[in-house]
C-alpha cells in the first residue's frame, strides 16, 4: 500500500469516529433533557365513603358496670371512625376507670365536651341515659345532619360510670360523698379519693370547655355556684342557654346553691367551672332505683335534644374569673 493510500484510509477512520460520537450523543440524552410528561388520561381521586355505621343496641337497658364496658366496647367495634375507648385510671378496688370519645377524627380544631355520670354510684337512670345518648349519636351520625355536623364538630368525652366501686348502690366512695370531696378555696390542697383525683386529673388533661354531670333524681338543671350565694361571673349565659335548655327538656334550672337552701363545699360544678368549663348538674329522672325500660326511654326522650343544644351552645361560652387551683400532691 502506498503510503497516500495509508493516510486515506488513516483520515477515514478519523472521520467515522466523529460521525460515530455525534450518533452516540444523539441517543443519549441526558434525562433531564427530556420533555415532561403529559397525562392525557385525567387522575380519578375517589371520594373517601361517608361514615355511615349500623350500631346494634343504641338504647341499651340498665347495664352493671362491666356490662357498660363491654357495651362500649362492641360499639368502638361498630364505629371504630368516631370512637375511642381509654381509661384514666383505677379506682380503690382496682377497677378500670373508663371513658368513651365520640368524635370525627379527621377533624380539627374542636371544642370539647365531657358528660359524666354516676359519680354517685347509686344513681344508675343517669348512666343508662347517657349510654343511650353515646348509642343514638353514634347510630344517627351520617343520617341526622345535625347530630353529624355536631360530632364533626365536637370532642365529646362520655364517662358513664364515675365511680365503679359503689356502681348501683352506694353513694359514698372510700367512705366520702365524691362530690363534696373536690378542692375549693377554702381547701386548695385537699386530696381527693383515688376515682374523684383521677377524674380532676383527666379533665386538667382534656381541657373541656363544658361539662354534663349527670346525677339522679328530682329533673333539676344545677349551676355554679354551689359554694356560694352571689351569682357566678357567666349568670347570663347560665340564663340564656341553661334556660333554653329548662324549655326544652322540662327540668327545671336552679342554682347549686339554692337546691338545699344553703352552700355545698365541694362540688364538681364548681370545680369545672373555676378550671374554666361552662359546667351544669342535671339530676335525672324521678328516684334512684335500678331503672326500667320505660323510665330509660322516657328519661332520654325528655332530654336529648335539650342536651344536643347544650353541647353545641356551652362549649362557645367565654368563662370568666377563672381560678385554677394547685392540685394536691
Ligand atoms: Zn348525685
Amino acid at each position: 500500500m502506498s503510503r497516500t493510500n495509508i493516510l486515506i484510509v488513516i483520515n477515514l477512520l478519523i472521520f467515522n469516529l466523529g460521525l460515530f460520537g455525534v450518533a452516540y450523543k444523539k441517543s443519549h440524552v441526558r434525562v433531564e433533557q427530556l420533555p415532561p410528561i403529559v397525562h392525557t388520561e385525567p387522575i380519578i381521586i375517589k371520594p373517601e365513603e361517608p361514615i355511615n355505621y349500623t350500631i346494634s343496641n343504641p338504647k341499651p337497658d340498665y347495664l352493671n358496670n362491666e356490662s357498660t364496658f363491654e357495651q362500649l366496647v362492641k360499639w368502638n367495634k361498630e364505629a371504630p371512625k368516631i370512637t375511642e375507648i381509654g381509661t384514666y385510671g383505677k379506682s380503690s378496688r382496682g377497677k378500670d376507670l373508663y371513658y368513651m370519645r365520640v368524635t370525627n377524627f379527621k377533624k380539627e380544631n374542636k371544642k370539647v365536651v365531657m358528660i359524666t355520670a354516676c359519680i354517685h354510684g347509686n344513681e344508675p337512670l343517669a348512666s343508662s341515659t347517657v349510654m343511650s345518648y353515646i348509642g343514638t349519636i353514634l347510630d344517627q351520625y351520617g343520617d341526622d345532619q345535625q347530630i353529624t355536623s355536631l360530632i364533626d364538630s365536637r370532642d365529646i368525652y362520655f364517662i358513664p360510670v364515675v365511680s365503679p366501686d359503689s356502681y348501683p348502690n352506694s353513694r359514698q366512695v372510700d367512705g366520702v360523698d365524691p362530690n363534696r370531696d373536690f378542692p375549693t378555696d377554702r381547701s386548695p390542697d385537699k386530696k381527693s379519693v383515688p376515682p374523684v383525683r383521677a377524674l380532676q386529673e383527666f379533665f386538667l388533661k382534656i381541657k373541656p370547655d363544658a361539662v354534663i354531670s349527670g346525677h339522679t333524681s328530682g329533673r333539676l338543671l344545677l349551676t355554679p355556684w354551689g359554694d356560694r350565694t352571689e351569682l357566678c361571673p357567666n349568670e347570663s349565659d347560665y340564663k340564656r342557654i341553661i334556660g333554653e335548655m329548662s324549655d326544652m327538656c322540662g327540668y327545671r334550672r336552679m342554682r347549686a346553691c339554692q337546691i338545699y337552701g344553703t352552700p355545698i363545699y365541694g362540688g364538681e360544678v364548681d370545680w369545672y367551672y373555676r378550671h374554666g368549663a361552662f359546667s351544669i348538674v342535671m339530676e335525672f329522672g324521678p328516684h334512684q332505683n335500678i331503672p326500667s325500660r320505660n323510665d330509660i326511654d322516657k328519661e332520654f326522650n325528655m332530654t336529648f335534644k335539650s342536651v344536643l343544644f347544650f353541647v353545641k351552645e356551652a362549649p362557645e361560652v367565654q368563662v370568666q374569673n377563672k381560678s385554677i387551683w394547685r392540685m394536691a400532691s
